[in-house]
């Protein structure tokens, strides 16, 4: 079974969009299908901020799943609100789904970072490295869950940066993905087993749709980050990584890739067909690379005189948070000889159109000498 793109558009959730995703329309998707939810309030944030849990379905596998526990990490919420909305719509999937699966979804772990579109907590901890020390009321509120939960599958969904491409092409990783290690050799449980599987089915349907920009993220061990923590716990646990599409910073594209990766997981575990996947197939997945700039200024030297023959400039962007929306903000990153690396928008100087449309770009102040 595979929902199509068609499908997607009318299940997809329109009281999300765009980057700045915070609680309070969490709050208001929940109260608007209140009537066929069933909602928990599971604790609070440091600032006092409610967070909720959406649970679905009726079956023995427990699928546990949370989002933006770094809060200005939105593109997997907005894509489990949309998986949410597959599944009350009642297909014949869908029931498949919740006949076999119970599903607890956490859209939003960290508000109070969401609110302040900052990847940290109101006292400032990275939730992700706060798995042992549960210092934070966040933290706390996710291993409750867990504990009393007892999920047989965990789904820990994130963003990652721009910078990230696929192997050492020029193919920006748009979807990663990581089966987290449970010890410091990376061997592999039949728990870190299953992970794999899973990723390896996803993997095999992003292939159809965007060939070549599904990564593989570093596995090194760390017990503080929850995907370990629970892995050490042989509760298979996969790590979502939602990254940039061409021209898609508001990463409207990669939400839809994530919904179809979640319901492609979710479908394999539902039909019992984990088994039918390869494990060995995971490491053919390219590991990410850090090798894009958002702008890559070729030949700049023709602009700043400064630098070489040949010499480029990297430029990334800030994301800021500026009247309710966030704003990317360009700064240069690295300059000199930039050899294999690539940028999601190349200028090259050398050439009279690229350096026309360069000079009227706003960040031309900032790169000319
Ligand atoms: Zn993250």
């Amino acid at each position: 079974m595979s929902i199509s793109q068609v499908e997607y558009y009318s299940i997809k959730e329109k009281s999300v969009s765009g980057r700045y995703v915070v609680n309070g329309q969490v709050l208001d998707f929940i109260e608007e299908n209140r009537d066929s939810l069933s909602i928990k309030t599971i604790g609070k944030s440091v600032q006092g901020r409610e967070i909720k849990s959406i649970q679905l379905g009726s079956g023995s596998q427990k699928i546990l799943m949370w989002s933006q526990m770094h809060g200005n990490e939105s593109t997997t919420t907005k894509a489990v609100l949309d998986f949410v909305n597959f599944l009350n719509k009642e297909s014949s999937s869908a029931l498949q789904i919740l006949n076999s699966c119970t599903l607890l979804i956490i859209p939003i772990l960290n508000p109070d970072g969401a609110e302040a579109y900052t990847r940290i907590n109101a006292n400032e901890i990275d939730l992700n490295r706060d798995a042992q020390n549960r210092s934070q009321p966040e933290s706390v509120v996710l291993r409750d869950v867990f504990d009393s939960f007892q999920p047989d599958y965990c789904f820990n969904l994130h963003d990652q940066r721009t910078i990230f491409n696929v192997g050492r092409t020029p193919m920006p990783a748009t979807v990663s993905f990581l089966a987290p290690a449970h010890d410091a050799e990376r061997s592999i449980s039949k728990t870190r087993g299953v992970s794999m599987q899973l990723i390896v089915a996803m993997n095999n349907l992003l292939q159809e749709m965007i060939p070549g920009q599904v990564g593989r993220y570093d596995d090194a061990f760390n017990a503080n980050c929850v995907g370990d923590s629970f892995q050490m716990l042989n509760v298979p646990t996969i790590l979502f990584e939602s990254g940039h599409y061409p021209e898609d910073y508001e990463r409207e594209r990669t939400r839809e890739y994530i919904f179809h990766a979640i319901c492609k997981a979710v479908v394999t575990i539902a039909e019992n067909n984990i088994d039918t996947f390869e494990q060995d197939n995971y490491f053919e997945i390219p590991e990410n690379g850090k090798l894009f700039f958002d702008v890559l200024i070729k030949n700049a030297q023709i602009i700043d005189l400064e630098l070489t023959n040949g010499d480029s400039i990297g430029v990334l962007y800030t994301e800021v948070l500026k009247d309710n929306k966030v704003a990317f903000e360009p700064r240069i990153e690295k300059k000199g000889s930039l050899e294999g690396y690539y940028g999601h928008k190349t200028y090259n100087c050398l050439n009279e159109d690229d350096l026309k449309e360069l000079r009227q770009q706003s960040f031309y102040q900032l790169v000319k000498a």
